[in-house]
C-alpha cells in the first residue's frame, strides 16, 4: 500500500497505519491487507461486477482493443503533468482490473501514486496482482470515498459511477478530472444486430451539468474508431458491461452466433478543472 497516507477509515474518515498485515485507524477499527496487497474498505458487502465479467473485460483490453482510448488518457495526463512541478497522485475512480491505471503508469514521474477503487473485490484482486506499484481498494463510490480532502491531482472516471461532490472534495484546487463516457455511435453495429442497453440521450450534457457546481468544463475530446471482432470478441465486449445483466436467452444465443463484426467505437474524454 504505497497510498496509504492518502486512505481514511471508511468508519470514522481518520488516518490510518499499517500494523503487519492490517490497517488501523486513530478509532482502532481494522482492515486486513489481502495477500495480493490490496485491503477491502467496503462497510457492507455490495454487488460489483462479476469475476466473469472482469475477465471478459482484462481479454478484451489485454488485446488492445481499446488501445486508442488509453493512450489518450495518458496524453491528457501528461499535459496535465507540464503544469507540475512534483509527482503526483492519481486516483481511478472505478478502476475495474487496473487496465487504465496500468497505462497511465508509464507516462507519470516515479514516486507518483496511483490508486484504483473498484466495488467488485475479484476486479481489485485483479488488479493488484497485476500492477504492485499501483494501490488498490476496494471501495463504494456511491458513499464519502475512502480518501483525505484535497491530496488527488487527477481523477479518472472511465464508464463508472459518478460522485462529483465527493470527487470535488478529494481533488486539489485545478485538479483534473477526466470522465470517460460512451460517445453516440459507440458499438452501432453491434446495438444494430443484438439487443443491447441504449446510451442515454443527451448524456454529455448530463453529465457536464452534474459536475457543473465544482468543476469547469475544458475540453471533449472524442475517440473514434473502427475495430474488427471476432465471436469470442463480441461475446467479451458485451459480458464485460452492464449488459452481461440484461441479456436474454435468445440475445445470448444470437450473440453467440456471430462469427465477425466491424463495429464503431467511440468514447468522449471530458475534461474538467475543479474549482478554487
Ligand atoms: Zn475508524
Amino acid at each position: 500500500m504505497y497510498c496509504l497516507h492518502l486512505l481514511r477509515c471508511p468508519v470514522c474518515h481518520t488516518a490510518m497505519e499499517r500494523e503487519g498485515t492490517i490497517l488501523r485507524c486513530a478509532h482502532s477499527h481494522t482492515f486486513d491487507i489481502a495477500k495480493e496487497g490490496y485491503v477491502n474498505l467496503l462497510r457492507k458487502k455490495l454487488a460489483g461486477d462479476t469475476k466473469e465479467m472482469v475477465q471478459a473485460r482484462r481479454s478484451f483490453l489485454e488485446r488492445g482493443s481499446y488501445q486508442p482510448l488509453a493512450d489518450t488518457l495518458n496524453t491528457l495526463v501528461s499535459t496535465y503533468l507540464h503544469e507540475q512541478t512534483s509527482p503526483i497522485n492519481v486516483l481511478d475512480a472505478g478502476c475495474g482490473e487496473g487496465y487504465y491505471l496500468g497505462r497511465v503508469q508509464q507516462s507519470l514521474p516515479q514516486q507518483s501514486c496511483l490508486l484504483g477503487l473498484d466495488v467488485a473485490k475479484d476486479a481489485v484482486r485483479m488488479a493488484a496482482k497485476r500492477y504492485p506499484s499501483s494501490s488498490f481498494v476496494v471501495a463504494n463510490l456511491k458513499e464519502q470515498l475512502v480518501l483525505a480532502d484535497e491530496c488527488i491531482h487527477v481523477l479518472l472516471n472511465i464508464f463508472a459511477p459518478r460522485n462529483p461532490v465527493e470527487f470535488a472534495r478529494v481533488m486539489v484546487p485545478s485538479g483534473r478530472l477526466i470522465v470517460v463516457i460512451p460517445g453516440v455511435e459507440h458499438m452501432a453495429q453491434l446495438r444494430s444486430t443484438l439487443p443491447l442497453l441504449q446510451i442515454e440521450e443527451n448524456k454529455q450534457q448530463h453529465v457536464v451539468e452534474q459536475f457543473a457546481p465544482y468543476f469547469t468544463l475544458l475540453d471533449v475530446v472524442p475517440v473514434s474508431y473502427e475495430l474488427d471482432l471476432r465471436g469470442e470478441e463480441v461475446q467479451q465486449l458485451v459480458m464485460m458491461t452492464p449488459n452481461y445483466w440484461h441479456l436474454s436467452d435468445e440475445a445470448r444465443m444470437a450473440m453467440n452466433a456471430i462469427q465477425a463484426l466491424r463495429t464503431q467505437i467511440a468514447f468522449l474524454c471530458l475534461v474538467f478543472e475543479k474549482k478554487k
